[in-house]
């Protein structure tokens, strides 16, 4: 691995960078982070902020970060209740207008040290440097399962643009990146996909991601179905398709039924009659996710508000 030292004599960008850290109830964790965090970027070359964004913490996540943010380098955003991490991701790229990005969970898994390496890579030209696992070792037996599913999933539907396997959302996206995805709505799609769509110049790094150092995951196997549905919705149209193919299919079928049904007066409909309301559920259930897709985008609410001070 790259150490700090030897990226001393990268030249500085004009840019900066802004590391965002999304905390939803990090109160055991987030101070271990800090310290670490801080030792990294006093060696980076190029001017750093951190960002933390509170999404809407119950415990003393917010109270700790106002803390970290006397430090000038420091900032803390606090939304007005808990969106989820994406909005939060989101909420934090909306909050910066110049420079790269890098986004990191706050809880220890995507360690600080990597991030020079990061830099480095964006130093080389790459917009986007995304941090893949190298194995899923310390995830349970259920998110490992469902994350091979999601990456399946997605290279079924998804075809016009290449995405990277394991990558988690541990990744730096630099300044073009960054700027392109904020002047698009807050609902352009899911972040982790949005960056493969730009095209923009790319590169994987491989690392381990460790075990979570304090407190809860707020992963379950919801999140991931939402997450499977909202990358789906955002950019595939192919279910539909695949809906359309089949409804002709099935319509081909039911008249050459008809037809057989006339001819040999034995066969009775009611294999027909299931088939159509099958279908019919079916069909409803797919144009209705895609309804309801249609009503977010359209939608005239943001997907994250800042928190407002009590009187
Ligand atoms: N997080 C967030 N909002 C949420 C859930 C999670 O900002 O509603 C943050 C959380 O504080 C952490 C990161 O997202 O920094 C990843 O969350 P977690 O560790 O629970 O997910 P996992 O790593 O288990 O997938
Ligand atoms: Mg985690």
């Amino acid at each position: 691995m790259t150490s700090i030292a030897s990226l001393s004599s990268d030249p500085i960008p004009d840019e900066k960078l802004t590391i965002l850290v999304p905390c939803f109830n990090e109160q055991c964790v987030i101070a271990e982070l800090h310290s670490r965090l801080m030792t990294i970027v006093d060696g980076l070359r190029v001017p750093t902020e951190v960002l933390y964004i509170n999404d809407g913490s119950q415990d003393r996540t917010a109270a700790i970060i106002d803390q970290f943010s006397q430090d000038p380098r420091v900032k803390s955003l606090h939304l007005s209740r808990n969106f989820g991490k994406e909005a939060a991701m989101r909420a934090g790229i909306n909050a910066v207008e110049s420079g790269a990005v890098i986004i990191m969970d706050s809880d220890l898994q995507d360690p600080p040290e990597l991030i020079p390496l990061m830099v480095q890579e964006w130093l080389k030209g790459y917009e986007i440097v995304n941090m893949q696992r190298r194995s899923r070792r310390c995830d349970s037996w259920a998110k490992r399962t469902a994350a091979r599913l999601y990456y399946a999933t997605m290279d079924q539907l998804i075809d016009d643009f290449e995405i990277p396997q394991q990558v988690s959302d541990f990744r730096l996206i630099g300044p073009h990146a960054r700027a392109a995805i904020r002047a698009m709505d807050d609902n352009a799609g899911v972040l982790k996909l949005l960056v493969s769509w730009l095209g923009y110049p790319s590169t994987e790094v491989n690392y381990d991601r460790t075990a979570r150092q304090a407190g809860r995951t707020k992963w379950n196997t919801l999140s991931l179905l939402d997450l499977c549905a909202d990358s789906i919705l955002a950019f595939s149209t192919r279910p539909l398709r695949m809906y359309s193919y089949l409804s002709v299919t099935s319509f081909l079928i039911g008249s050459l039924w008809v037809v057989a049904a006339a001819t040999f007066g034995e066969l009775t409909h009611e294999h027909l009659l299931v088939q159509s309301i099958l279908l019919l559920c079916l069909g409803t259930a797919v144009i209705g996710e895609y309804v309801g897709r249609v009503l977010k985008v359209v939608s005239p609410r943001p997907n994250a508000l800042h928190k407002r001070k009590h009187p």
